[in-house]
C-alpha cells in the first residue's frame, strides 16, 4: 500500500503551490483518479483536494456574452444549469449521456477533461505492453481486442480513444480551457488541449505539470437552436461511446451557414470533423449532402482488425446527428 498525504486547498494559489511538490496530484470528484490508484496505475504522493475552492464552483456569463463554467462545477449541475440548457443544449445533452446520475453528481468539469482512456490494456497491469502506461513497452491493443479503439489519428504507438462525452461537445462549441500554474494563467484552445498520441501516448493533454484547470469558457451561443449529441454505445446507458457525434448548425432556411461537427470514440482526442464541415458549409442540407460529407471525413480513417465497423457507423452517426440538429433543439431547452 502507498502512503499518501492529503492536503485541502481553499484557493487557487494554495492549490497550485501544493501541486508543485513532487508526486502531487489534484483530486476533484475522484471518480477516475481513485480507480487509477486502486488499479496501481497512478501513485500520487500527495493528493491536493480542490473541491473546496468556492471560486471555481460557479457558472457565470462573460462580458462577451459567453459562459464560464468553473472547473469544480459538478457534471450534473453543469448539465442542468438553466444557461447551459437554454444556450448550449449540445453540452447539456453530452453531459447527460455520460456515466450515471451518481457519477455525474461527483464528477467535476476539470476532472472530466482529464479522465484517462478506457483502453482495457491500459487498465489491466497484467498486460505488460502499454505505451501509455509504460512508455516504450509496446501496444497490446494493436494486435489484440481493439473493437473500441481509434480509427482516426492513431499512431504505431497507441490506438486508445478519449472517453469523455463532454469534451466532444466542447470541441464542437470551440470552448477554451482556462488554466493557472506557477508561471501564471493561460488560455488553451479546446482543439489544442487534448493530444494525438504520436510518439508520446503517455501524454493525454497539453496541460503542464502543476497547472490547474480553473474553468471552461464558451463563446457566445450561436448553436442553441440547432444542435444534437448522438451517442452510439453497446448499452442504452452507463457505457462509453463506440462512436458519438456532436453536431451544431446555423441555418439560413435549408442552407448551412455554419456546421460544427465533432466525433467521440474514434480518436485519442475529440475529433473535429473539419472535412465534413467544409463539405456542408454553404450547401442545402439533405441526407445525400450529409452522406457525402461524412464519407469525405471518414476517407482518412485507418481502422484496425476489430473496429472496421466504426467507419460506417461514424458516417451514419454524422448523418443522423446532423439531421436531428437541423430538426431543432425544440423541447430540450
Ligand atoms: C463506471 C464509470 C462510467 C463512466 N462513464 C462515462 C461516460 O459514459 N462518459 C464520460 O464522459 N465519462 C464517463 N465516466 C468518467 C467520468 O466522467 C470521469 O471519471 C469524471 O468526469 C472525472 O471527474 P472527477 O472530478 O471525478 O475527476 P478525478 O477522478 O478527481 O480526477 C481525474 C483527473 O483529473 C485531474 N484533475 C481533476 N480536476 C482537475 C483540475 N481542475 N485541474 C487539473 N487537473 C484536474 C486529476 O488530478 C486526475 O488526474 C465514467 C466513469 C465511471 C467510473
Amino acid at each position: 500500500m502507498d502512503a499518501i498525504s492529503y492536503q485541502r486547498a481553499t484557493d487557487v494559489n494554495s492549490a497550485i503551490a501544493a501541486a508543485q511538490r513532487p508526486g502531487a496530484m489534484f483530486i476533484g470528484g475522484g471518480t477516475n483518479l481513485l480507480d487509477l490508484m486502486k488499479g496501481g496505475l497512478t501513485h500520487p504522493v500527495t493528493l491536493v483536494d480542490i473541491t473546496r475552492i468556492e471560486a471555481l464552483d460557479k457558472v457565470e456569463t462573460l462580458p462577451n456574452g459567453g459562459l464560464r463554467i468553473g472547473a469544480l462545477v459538478r457534471n450534473s449541475d453543469a448539465a442542468n444549469h438553466t444557461l447551459v440548457r437554454t444556450r448550449y443544449p449540445l453540452l447539456s445533452q453530452a453531459l447527460l449521456a455520460g456515466a450515471s446520475p451518481q457519477l455525474r453528481n461527483m464528477a467535476t468539469v476539470g476532472g472530466n477533461l482529464m479522465q484517462r482512456t478506457r483502453c482495457p490494456y491500459f487498465y489491466d497491469t497484467a498486460f505488460t505492453q502499454c505505451n501509455k502506461r509504460a512508455p516504450g513497452s509496446g501496444c497490446a491493443a494493436i494486435g489484440g481486442f481493439n473493437r473500441m479503439h481509434a480509427i482516426l489519428g492513431a499512431s504505431a504507438q497507441c490506438v486508445a480513444v478519449n472517453p469523455s462525452d463532454m469534451s466532444v461537445a466542447l470541441a464542437a462549441l470551440d470552448a477554451t480551457v482556462q488554466v493557472s500554474g506557477p508561471r501564471g494563467a493561460r488560455t488553451i484552445a479546446f482543439s489544442a488541449f487534448h493530444r494525438l498520441p504520436g510518439d508520446r501516448p503517455d501524454l493525454d493533454t497539453t496541460l503542464q505539470s502543476g497547472e490547474l484547470i480553473t474553468s471552461v469558457d464558451l463563446p457566445p451561443p450561436i448553436f442553441s437552436e440547432h444542435a444534437h449529441y448522438l451517442k452510439v454505445r453497446d448499452r442504452a446507458s452507463y457505457a462509453f461511446a463506440l462512436v458519438s457525434v456532436a453536431s451544431a448548425l446555423q441555418l439560413d432556411g435549408h442552407r448551412v451557414r455554419t456546421a460544427h461537427i465533432a466525433l467521440g470514440g474514434v480518436a485519442h482526442r475529440p475529433w473535429r470533423a473539419s472535412v465534413a464541415e467544409q463539405h456542408l458549409t454553404g450547401r442545402t442540407l439533405s441526407a445525400a449532402a450529409l452522406r457525402e460529407a461524412a464519407a469525405a471525413e471518414l476517407a482518412q480513417a485507418k481502422p484496425l482488425d476489430g473496429n472496421r465497423f466504426k467507419v460506417g457507423l461514424a458516417q451514419r452517426a454524422i448523418v443522423r446527428a446532423t439531421l436531428l440538429a437541423a430538426g431543432g433543439t425544440g423541447d430540450f431547452t
